[in-house]
């Protein structure tokens, strides 16, 4: 079998997160190193290595499930980054589907990876 990834340890309650929101498929969490001042990692409870292998009919639920988070941390109107490293040349470090859900300031493009050496 193989190991569980941090995520799948952090849904199954054998890692604390910081939570900001769940429901019976999906949790939103606080990222343990925020690369801006709102950071929320969006994670369904069922494994999908990431978004090329995810069912599609889970990401209709999951859309309405980041909706309602931009809507408890009031970034709904203001804006946010919605980002998905998908694979290896994406960066992908955690393999098991989630969203970044970044807001807190107003990003340029050149702050959405076109630049290898930027962040995201
Ligand atoms: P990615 O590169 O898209 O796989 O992003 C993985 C993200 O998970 C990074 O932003 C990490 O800071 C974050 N991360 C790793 N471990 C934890 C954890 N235990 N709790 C919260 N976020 C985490």
């Amino acid at each position: 079998m193989t190991e569980k990834t941090v995520f799948e340890k952090i849904i199954d309650g054998e890692l604390p997160c910081n939570k900001v929101m769940e429901d019976s498929d999906f949790l939103a969490f606080h990222d343990i190193n925020p690369k801006a001042p709102i950071h929320i990692l969006v994670v369904p409870k069922k494994h999908f290595e990431n978004f090329q292998e995810v069912e599609p009919a889970i990401m209709a639920k999951m859309t309405e499930f980041i909706h309602n988070v931009a809507k408890l941390l009031g970034i709904d109107k203001s804006g946010y980054r919605l980002i998905t490293n998908c694979g290896k040349n994406a960066g992908q470090e955690v393999m098991h589907l989630h969203f970044h859900m970044i807001s807190g300031g107003e990003f340029t493009w050149s702050d959405k990876g076109v630049n290898p050496q930027s962040t995201f």
